[in-house]
């Protein structure tokens, strides 16, 4: 059989790139298929290097709420770069975009804007040591904020003990200046301040776990960390970088009614382009240079074409209230009816999400934390997954990943994932 062109395309990438992928998710390895290289969006659909059509649910990860090549993004897009497409100079646009943040989210009284969620999250960590003078920070098992050394952390060896590093070339002392805790678990963050008194300059938390698939949290869970965080002289910091924009126009704050001190933001406020942004408090954020002694920068930061994006995204969603209830619809039709087909064929499944977001875990559930989310078959996800993506439709091929809704899924695409659905559960050997 002759080979197809995202196989040929794998194959040449291997010898340049490591693992021929610029981001290891993109390799399927979980799924032991080859990448599909991406050619063309449009709206909710892709067309890969072979021109295979795929209803896509991964939407880049998650900034594509509005789908791919959404036309009012795009001309911002072109018209900006034909004014300029860098100048390392302040632009109006950055005014305004800092604007409509702030307008948007309360809470954030100034924001900085940078080009990536590490590079939001590194900055917002160094911002909050700089503010507290203390040095540890704590971070949830199974959340993912990006890939700075104090991030790529796992668990110690018991409660409150030093991180360990989760990655070969983080250094042993940054990663034991990390403390990790269990996900929803209030008393365990109040063990790991009474072991640490004085010492936590911040609690960093997804507001909704989104990257050990979609855990939200117990009820009380937010409002607990904002409670211990103050009464410790810590500050809170909410990683909403799948969560902004995505929960609501307001963000997860503003969707919970939790006010942290910090925010972290990327995807959506990029509208497809790399941008992120730190934010919060303006006493913290005065910490930051050239106003204070925290430094951070950037040659691209607000780049020009990229707030172009971002704003024109932005304003669409802020312009279109109607968005998120259609899509929070849409989100309650599939996890319903996924629900109903897997009890349907008596599959193990709980199937956990929250407005535009959901996974499908292969264990009974409910899933509170990433222990419990790794009870999931990780052998039965990659069948279902191979099944669908037989059927045209791209879901994460990790079990620890969200199912993106956008804007341009119709309710014709949600009732084509239930029929696929229901024929892959349905299948033998499943
Ligand atoms: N924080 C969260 C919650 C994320 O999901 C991600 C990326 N998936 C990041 C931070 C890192 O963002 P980036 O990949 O843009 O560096």
């Amino acid at each position: 059989m002759s080979r197809s062109q995202c196989e040929r395309l794998f194959e040449e990438a291997q010898s340049l790139i490591p693992g021929g992928v610029n981001s290891p998710v993109r390799a399927f390895k979980s799924v032991g298929q080859t990448p599909i290289f991406a050619a063309r969006g449009e709206g909710a659909y892709i067309w890969d290097a072979d021109g295979k059509k795929y209803t896509d649910y991964i939407g880049s990860w998650g900034p594509l709420i509005l789908g791919h090549a959404y036309a009012p993004v795009v001309d911002a897009v072109c018209e900006a770069a034909h004014e300029g497409t860098s100048f390392g100079l302040p632009t109006a646009m950055e005014v305004e975009m800092a604007r409509l943040i702030t307008e948007l989210v309360k809470g954030v009284e100034m924001v900085r804007m940078v080009s990536s969620g590490t590079e939001a999250v590194l900055s917002a960590i160094r911002a909050a040591r700089g503010f507290t003078g203390r040095e540890m920070v704590v971070k949830f098992e199974g959340c993912y904020h990006g890939h700075s050394d104090s991030m790529l952390v796992k668990a110690g060896s018991g409660l409150a003990t030093a991180g360990q590093p989760d990655s070969a070339g983080v250094p042993a002392n940054t990663a034991a200046a990390t403390l990790t805790c269990r996900y929803n678990d209030l008393e365990e963050i109040k063990k790991i301040f009474a072991a640490h008194k004085d010492e936590i300059a911040a609690v960093i938390v997804e507001p909704v776990g989104a990257n050990m698939g979609v855990v939200p949290p117990a009820p009380g869970f937010l409002e607990g960390l904002r409670e211990i965080t103050a009464a410790n002289g810590a500050l809170l910091i909410f990683d909403e970088v799948i969560t902004g924009f995505r929960l609501s126009i307001n963000c997860a704050s503003g969707y919970f009614g939790v006010t942290p001190d910090l925010w972290t933001f990327g995807k959506i406020i990029g509208g497809g382009l790399p941008v992120g942004a730190y934010g919060g408090r303006r006493d913290v954020m005065s910490m930051v240079a050239p106003l204070g002694p925290v430094y951070q920068a950037g040659t691209l930061s607000g780049n020009p074409v990229a707030m172009a994006a971002g704003f024109a995204a932005l304003t669409a969603l802020r312009e279109n209230p109607l968005i998120y209830r259609e899509l929070a619809a849409r989100g309650e039709r599939l996890r319903a009816g996924l629900d109903k087909i897997f009890k349907k064929y008596g599959v193990a499944a709980c199937v956990q999400g929250i407005e535009s977001l959901a996974t499908i875990f292969f264990t009974a559930g409910p899933v509170k934390s990433y222990d419990e989310a790794k009870k999931s078959d990780t052998a039965r996800y990659a069948r279902f997954w191979s099944g669908m993506a037989a059927r045209g439709i791209l879901m994460a091929p990790s079990q620890f990943e969200a199912l993106f809704l956008c804007a341009a899924h119709s309710d014709e695409d949600i009732e084509y994932f239930l029929v696929c659905a229901d024929e892959v559960a349905g299948s033998e050997g499943f």
